[in-house]
């Protein structure tokens, strides 16, 4: 017998909205419980540059195909541009400019000296040979040259992209400069100047983050169930840790799907996404569930770690999970938002959760800059102290406020970068 309430609505989603507008409403929502200056408001929602690029590669058949790839950088009042860059058939200027601004108000949620950026290249890196990969990403570099450096704009792997993404980009990088310049990128091979930890910090930082929120609301996580929609590099990795805590981790999923035992999955024997693609999909499990069924499943804490928009006004009333934490970024729409408001569901919103991984960017740019590495205890222990104090700061300010999770993050983000516009000022 099914243990999954099948969804009866297979309707496609009614709620038209682009990430863009979700991430407006968010921060309009957040400037109405704050006073803050008509003037500040109006310079956060416009990113100071969008750079579109066209990027000739030649394909391993002989023929040239031309890319095309872009960066937005939104705010750099608190110091340079950061952010990722992700190859994917849907990367636009229009969707960067949104995950910028969420990188803005990640990093000051952190406290970390950066603005936020984002980029990427219009295309399924599935479709590339390595090769072609490598060719593509060194002229890209090549093309993004003088919008990025160590102390301008610094990128780092998104979806579609990786350590060796990186090892390529700051290569090109710092041939065209003629010195050797690791700091441009974070996100590289530790042999290269990469950190301890960086892989693995974001889903690491949205486990540490549910553990203080499952302690908050008097649940403890040995008797918790959680069901994570995506299973690359956050949700396996956020499996991993709550699964080692003591959670029962009953369901995760990937693009072709999930898996579902409500005894508790072995986390560590289901191979993430990044270890065999079809990992999830061959997995011999008691149960097959679509990816709309698992965050509609009856477990405690939803995590939707894959990609955007996917609770929105149509499934969120269906949801029933105790607790949502994002470990992706953008995956709740403003109407499913207020949806889990009036049903008194807290969600712990991504610029908080899933922030680790900026977080030791920082970090690595910090070695970078020292060339010095830390050890991989160094990089966790720092990470963990550095999430819990972003956590601790944000409670609070849910507590004082009396407000929702998001709107408090973004309350405690847009404080920081109020502060930082006042003393530094409008130039001229
Ligand atoms: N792409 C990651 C994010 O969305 C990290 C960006 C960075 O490390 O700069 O948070």
């Amino acid at each position: 017998m099914s243990h999954v309430t099948p969804t009866v609505d297979t309707e496609p989603a009614t709620e038209e909205i682009s990430m863009l507008e979700t991430v407006h409403q968010h921060l309009e929502r957040a400037v109405s419980a704050l006073d803050l200056s008509p003037d500040t408001v109006e310079q956060l929602r416009h990113p100071s540059k969008t750079v579109e690029v066209s990027i000739p590669v030649r394909r391993d058949s002989g023929e040239v195909e031309v890319f095309t790839g872009c960066r937005v950088q939104h705010f750099e009042i608190r110091g340079p541009f950061k952010g990722g860059l992700r190859y994917h058939p849907d990367v636009s200027t229009e969707e960067s400019t949104a995950l910028a601004m969420l990188m803005t108000w990640k990093c000051a949620v952190m406290d970390l000296p950066f603005g936020g950026a984002k980029g990427g290249v219009v295309v399924d890196p599935q479709t590339l040979s390595e090769d072609e990969r490598e060719r593509l990403t060194r002229r890209f570099a090549e093309e993004l040259r003088d919008f990025v450096g160590p102390t301008k704009d610094i990128p780092a792997p998104d979806l579609g992209t990786d350590d060796q993404t990186m090892a390529w980009f700051m290569d090109a990088y710092s041939m065209q400069q003629g010195e050797t310049i690791p700091g441009v990128v974070t996100g590289k091979p530790t042999v290269i100047g990469g950190s301890h930890g960086r892989e693995a910090a974001p889903g690491r930082s949205v486990a540490v983050v549910a553990r203080e929120t499952l302690d908050y609301y008097d649940l403890p996580v040995e008797e918790t169930t959680v069901a994570i929609q995506g299973y690359g590099s956050v949700g396996a990795n956020a499996a991993r840790r709550l699964d080692e805590w003591g959670a029962n981790v009953v369901a995760v999923s990937d693009v072709t799907g999930g898996i579902y035992d409500p005894t508790g999955l072995d986390t560590s024997d289901v191979p993430s996404h990044d270890e065999n693609p079809r990992g999830v999909s061959e997995y011999d499990a008691p149960q097959r569930i679509s990816n709309e069924e698992l965050l509609t499943l009856d477990v405690d804490l939803l995590i939707p770690a894959a990609v955007g928009d996917v609770l929105t006004a149509d499934n969120a009333d269906d949801v029933r999970a105790e607790i949502v934490v994002e470990g992706a970024n953008g995956p709740t729409t403003p109407a499913a938002d207020e949806i889990f408001e009036k049903r008194n569901v807290p969600v712990i919103p991504d610029v908080l959760a899933n922030a680790g991984g900026v977080t030791v960017s920082y970090f690595e740019w910090l070695q970078d800059i020292n060339r010095r590495q830390w050890s991989p205890d160094e990089v966790q222990s720092e990470l963990d102290s550095e999430m819990v104090d972003a956590w601790n700061t944000v409670r609070a300010t849910v507590a004082e406020r009396d407000v929702r999770w998001r709107t408090a993050a973004y309350i405690v983000a847009l404080s920081r970068i109020n502060e930082s516009l006042t003393a530094r000022g409008l130039w001229p």
